[in-house]
């Protein structure tokens, strides 16, 4: 039997960016708040304590140009009218930010590129998170931490109450209002299993282990409407020697374009110098699930120490590529005919890693077709890479108003959705640096506004 516990205006399932910016705009709005996070208070914080930056409109970085970035990389698969909102929207993020104790500092080295579209948090996501959990208790906001949202009461369309998972025993929390703001399913290995086959055992996931895609079951069970394509998840290339979870950005590497890729028979399998990295790096993820026991090998040699960003773990060096081959336990003769078959290849130009540059390989299955300079300058060095799980894309459907849709209902709904749970509707495939963090919270400030509103009615 459930224990109960008192009635509340808005319950907010969920404990990172979009859960609190929800939590703290219907507090704003004077209701009475719980937030309901799975993570114990040392992790709090889902996946957004691993953020750098928010994308936003300014005069610097226009609507039509937003847009169309955002077009680009999802290949149309967005709602515009709710796409173009959100980023009309993203123009006044920054001083709410601001206003509820969010400080900002200037880009980092690595991450230049993003100065003119995207804000970076001081302290990084961790800090931010911080700073809403602070601005959170100074509202009374009630947190529960350690507390994981098990069922939901939704009868004809409407919420009544979540069971609420704490110390092995079972809370009944009645609220007037929901918003659903706990994420994706990247964390549920047994769901991405079902999805991508035994190969998903060997995936990394970056982010928080929390996010199991409980919430989102839930919801779809109960009537809500899906949205998002629920075979596809944004993977990159990660240093395989990552913990399990919460690896968070240091395990990411950007070596691949400067060298070649092997698997674990020492053969290379697609053309690492395609186009700039930012724009590639996303499918190196795919192209690693694709290969045997999902692991690679990014090899470059001294010149290209300097030209990337490195992992926390440090390369494996050897002073011959057979050396490097055995450290890494590869087949030696493989590996060295590899790399003496790509050396050959090798056509002359002017290398330039910060532009596509041309310099390519002639007659070598797969060509490298941009960054090919010949692998001969010791010491070598190695990183094995995992294919790092981000995000999935399913989610529910969502209007403007962060409303769930739920199936044929037409009763007005008191259930919300923010962040990850309904970015689907506006990311419908492929990642725009900073978007996920503006979608949390454009979204989680309108269902906490909206959560209030349908609380006082
Ligand atoms: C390494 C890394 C770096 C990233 N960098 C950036 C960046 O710089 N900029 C950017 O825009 N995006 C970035 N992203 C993506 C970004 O993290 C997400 O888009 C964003 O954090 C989503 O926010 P959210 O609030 O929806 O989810 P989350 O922050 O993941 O929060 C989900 C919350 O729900 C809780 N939860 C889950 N299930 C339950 C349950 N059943 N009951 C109760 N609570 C539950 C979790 O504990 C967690 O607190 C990055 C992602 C990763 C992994």
């Amino acid at each position: 039997m459930a224990d109960q516990f008192p009635e509340f205006d808005v319950l907010i399932a969920g404990g990172g960016n979009a859960a609190l910016c929800a939590a703290l705009n219907a507090a704003d709005s004077g209701c009475s708040v719980i937030v309901v996070e799975s993570a114990p208070e040392w992790c709090r914080g889902g996946n957004s304590r691993h953020t750098r930056n928010l994308r936003h409109m300014s005069a610097a970085y226009p609507e039509d140009e937003f847009f169309a970035d955002l077009h680009r990389v999802t290949g149309g698969r967005t709602h515009e009218h709710l796409a173009r909102m959100t980023i009309r929207a993203s123009a006044n993020c920054l001083p709410w930010m601001l206003s509820h104790g969010v400080r900002f500092q200037k880009s980092l080295a690595g991450t230049l590129h993003l100065d003119r579209t995207n804000a970076f948090f001081l302290g990084g996501g961790k800090a931010l998170m911080n700073s809403y959990y602070q601005a959170a208790a100074r509202r009374k906001i009630r947190v529960l931490y350690d507390a994981e949202v098990v069922d939901l009461e939704i009868e004809t369309g409407r919420f009544r109450s979540a069971r609420v998972r704490m110390d092995g025993r079972d809370l009944e929390i009645r609220a007037k209002a929901l918003v659903a703001a706990a994420g994706g399913f990247e964390s549920n290995l047994e769901w991405l299993e079902e999805i991508w086959g035994p190969p998903a055992r060997n995936f990394l996931i970056r982010g928080t282990p929390y996010n199991k895609g409980r919430v989102l079951k839930l919801l779809l069970e109960r009537g809500a409407v899906p949205e998002g394509d629920p075979a596809q998840c944004h993977a990159v290339a990660i240093d395989a020697r990552a913990p399990k979870f919460d690896g968070g950005i240091v395990s990411r590497l950007d070596s691949v374009p400067l060298g070649i890729v092997v698997n674990r028979h020492g053969e290379r399998f697609y053309d690492e110098g395609e186009d700039l990295w930012p724009k590639r790096y996303a499918i190196w993820g795919r192209l690693l699930a694709e290969q045997p026991e999902q692991i690679g090998f990014s090899i470059i040699d001294s010149k290209a120490l300097g030209c990337f960003m490195p992992s926390v773990f440090p390369a494996v060096r050897g002073d011959s590529i057979g050396e490097l081959a055995a450290k890494l336990e590869l087949p030696v003769d493989a590996v060295c005919s590899t790399v003496d078959r790509f050396n050959a290849a090798v056509a002359p130009g002017e290398f330039n890693h910060g532009v596509l540059d041309g310099c390519r390989t002639h007659g070598l299955p797969p060509e490298k077709t941009h960054w090919a300079r010949r692998i001969d300058q010791p010491p070598f060095l190695g990183y094995p890479l995992r294919p790092g799980i981000t995000f999935t894309y399913l989610g529910v459907k969502t209007g403007p108003g962060a409303a769930v849709a739920m199936q044929g209902g037409d009763v007005p709904s008191n259930i919300f959705a923010a962040g990850e749970i309904m970015a689907g509707n506006i990311l419908g495939k492929g990642y725009l640096a900073g978007f996920g963090m503006t979608i949390g919270t454009v979204f989680g400030r309108i269902a906490g506004r909206e959560a209030a509103r349908a609380a006082r009615q």
